[in-house]
């Protein structure tokens, strides 16, 4: 995507990355993403990229992805050598969250924790209108907190983790193993607001999940506004029987933090890379 000092798109390409062709492969999509959309920004010299995970400070090395391929090695180097100019690379959950926090849902609030809850779980923290990642980037990672130490392995090495507990993979497993015919996260969200006994019951219990998960956060950062994005975002009980759980289990005796939905679409994620670049370009890329 391309946008103009004005933060407004000028061109979007989007493209699947095929991650299961493994880490050149990917390199060299979004090298070919970059020198197609290069076309029409002949002004851009620096390009901000999101990815799962994140660059480590320290070495450079790619960690923590759930696109495991990427871990250990030096993405931003090898996308900077396959692009020719700079890049920003940043988590991609922390570019939704700076995105929502300067022009989506997130506007106007001091503290903005972002949340991405889709195929995997992420988040990220924005205060003042900044990106907070920490000494060792990896602020607002909620995603690998551990909900159940029985629970389900995860790739970083523990069982039970909030990503492996509430991402959309979790929801469709939990219905299945609750005796449910095999469908989609958003279908299970369907079938219990339809009346369909079993999937209000596998989603009443994911929805428990959520609020023990983000109270754990609200708890510690107390932010001024949480945005959830990412495809189960959608679902609509979040923001009902979501919420009063995670009153639940808030630490307070009622909780006022606004919980909303992402204001910018499926393409947050993207303009947060691209409002990486801010000050260094006359036009920004996000990837
Ligand atoms: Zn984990």
């Amino acid at each position: 995507m391309i946008l103009d000092a004005d933060h407004a798109v000028v061109r979007r390409l989007r493209v699947p990355t095929e991650r299961e062709r493994g880490y050149e492969w990917i390199v060299g999509r979004v090298g070919a993403v970059v020198a197609d959309l290069l076309e029409d920004a002949p002004g851009c010299d620096v390009v901000g990229i999101g990815t799962p995970g994140s660059p480590s400070r320290r070495t450079g090395l790619l960690k923590n992805s759930n696109t495991i391929c990427l871990n250990g090695r030096p993405l931003a180097a090898d996308l900077e050598a396959e692009i020719g100019m700079p890049v920003r690379l940043e988590n991609d959950a922390n570019c939704f969250a700076l995105a929502e926090s300067l022009l989506g849902a997130g506007r106007g609030h001091e503290l903005v924790f972002g949340v991405i809850l889709g195929t995997g779980v992420g988040g990220g923290i924005v205060v003042g209108g900044k990106l907070w990642s920490g000494p060792q980037d990896i602020a607002g990672e909620w995603g690998h907190h551990v909900l159940d130490p029985a629970g389900p392995p995860c790739y970083c090495g523990a069982r039970g983790c909030v990503e492996t507990m509430l991402c959309g993979p979790a929801l469709e497993a939990q219905h299945v193993a609750a005796g449910g015919p095999p469908c989609d996260a958003a279908a299970v969200a369907v079938r219990a607001a339809a009346g369909d006994e079993r999937a209000r019951v596998v989603l009443d219990d994911w929805l428990d999940r959520f609020g023990r998960a983000l109270a754990n956060v609200v708890n510690i950062l107390d932010p001024s506004v949480v945005v959830l994005g990412g495809g189960l975002s959608n679902v609509a009980a979040l923001y009902t029987r979501g919420r009063e759980s995670v009153a639940r289990h808030d630490f307070n005796d009622e909780l006022v933090t606004p919980i909303v939905q992402h204001a910018l679409g499926d393409s947050a994620g993207v303009i947060g890379a691209a409002l990486l670049t801010a000050g260094s370009a006359r036009r920004r890329r996000g990837t």
